[in-house]
């Protein structure tokens, strides 16, 4: 009989994909489902990202490429990072992978096992916590507090290290919150971890260039003190719609490169070719799209924003970053995850509880205004009659 394996039963998911498709299981049944659930911009790939790849299949580009990546992509991430932060990063620091999402594995897998400490957001992106989970070492919440308008606490973070914490994970613009974390938080973090030479940090930046209000990234490549233990995680699927492709790019520090090059040849071998010249296509090709694309997301956030605070029982910060607002929800009398679920049977309306991202997410649900203003506005108009003709479960 096949033996069950403890560390599957640690290992978690994202409850976004299960929401997804029982959204597409009603809206299959004839119903009218407004799915805010979702965290992939409802935007098309630009037409000449989805060109170059069609181009690169005919040209040829159908075989495997270096697990690390063709060098020309690998030499635009360094020019992009280079033209964006004025930092200087050398292609062979650059690693192309399937997806943002295998660089928060590997990274959780060089330093996760038991006795160690792995400290990442709460709430946050829930397989930063399944991951360390699955490798044996202790997640270590660090609260991201609606007071601090979901920004990372230097103070707080710090506190939280011990002599067994290998890894910090750090995630600006956030999910799913939509927090921006201030660069004087981040320049007091940074000249802190001075003092603790032994912790790495893997910043996730996936939602760099979604941003509002006039606000600028802070890349934590931006900081020479901690180049040497950091690890940038970043990718194509948010910034460029292109979620389906599984585009993703990391910058690894000394002889992480190694290990991460030695698990790609073992899990993936390299990412589909002509997938990486559509990325390739989407740093050098003109950026316009995606300053549409953050319009038109602002524009959203406003109505998003404005909408969840006239609910009753609701109240909403404005989300600085990302296409997330995360509205309190402790004065309705409901629980996040029956609301959650509620919401969707009975009106049609999909959005995830905040305890999927983390305990400190009760109280709270995540609103993806990745969807058009006309399915917002009919779901804030659902939410309010639900809101006054339903009693909390
Ligand atoms: N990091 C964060 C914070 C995310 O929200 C996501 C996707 O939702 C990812 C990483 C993973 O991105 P990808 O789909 O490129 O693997």
């Amino acid at each position: 009989m096949l033996q069950t394996i403890a560390a599957f039963d640690r290992l978690g998911e994202e409850n976004a994909f299960a929401v997804l498709a029982r959204a597409t299981q009603l809206a299959a049944a004839g119903r009218d489902i407004i799915n805010l659930g979702i965290g992939q911009p409802d935007f098309r790939t630009p037409d000449f990202i989805v060109e170059a790849a069609v181009k690169a299949l005919r040209d040829g580009h159908h075989g495997y490429t270096p697990a690390v990546g063709i060098l020309p992509l690998r030499e635009a991430v360094a020019a992009d990072l280079h033209k964006r932060f004025a930092v200087s990063v050398s292609p062979d620091e650059v690693m192309i992978f399937p997806g943002g999402k295998p660089t928060m594995f590997m990274s959780i897998l060089m330093f996760g096992e038991p006795g160690a400490d792995i400290l990442y957001p709460d709430p946050g992106f829930p397989i930063y916590r399944s991951m360390i989970e699955f490798t044996g070492a202790r997640p270590v919440p660090v609260p991201i507090r609606e007071e601090n308008n979901f920004a990372f606490s230097a103070e707080e973070t710090l506190g939280l290290i011990t002599p067994r914490t290998r890894l910090l994970i750090l995630n600006s613009p956030a999910n799913p919150t939509g927090g921006v974390t201030p660069k004087a938080e981040v320049d007091k973090l940074v000249a802190a971890l001075a003092r603790y030479p032994d912790v790495t940090v893997m910043s996730d930046e996936i939602y760099d260039h979604i941003l509002y209000d006039g606000e600028t990234h802070v890349c934590l490549l931006q900081y020479p003190s901690i180049r040497d233990r950091l690890i940038l995680l970043n990718g194509w699927s948010k910034t460029y719609a292109m979620t389906g492709w599984r585009l993703g790019y990391a910058v690894w520090p000394g002889k992480l490169y190694d290990y991460a090059r030695k698990l790609a040849v073992n899990l993936h071998s390299c990412v589909n070719a002509p997938t990486q010249y559509a990325g390739l296509a989407a740093l050098t090709g003109p950026q316009d799209e995606v300053a549409k694309m953050v319009a038109e997301f602002d524009k959203r956030r406003k109505v998003v924003v404005e909408g969840l605070n006239r609910l009753p029982g609701m109240s909403c910060a404005t989300p600085k970053g990302a296409f997330y607002a995360f509205p309190n929800i402790k004065h309705t009398g409901w629980k996040a995850k029956p609301l959650a679920t509620t919401l969707l049977e009975d009106s049609g309306v999909a959005l995830i509880g905040g305890p999927d991202f983390g305990v400190l997410g009760e109280g709270y649900v995540r609103v993806s205004y990745a969807n058009s203003t006309e399915n917002i506005l009919r779901a804030l108009d659902r939410i309010g009659e639900f809101l006054v003709t339903r009693k909390a479960a």
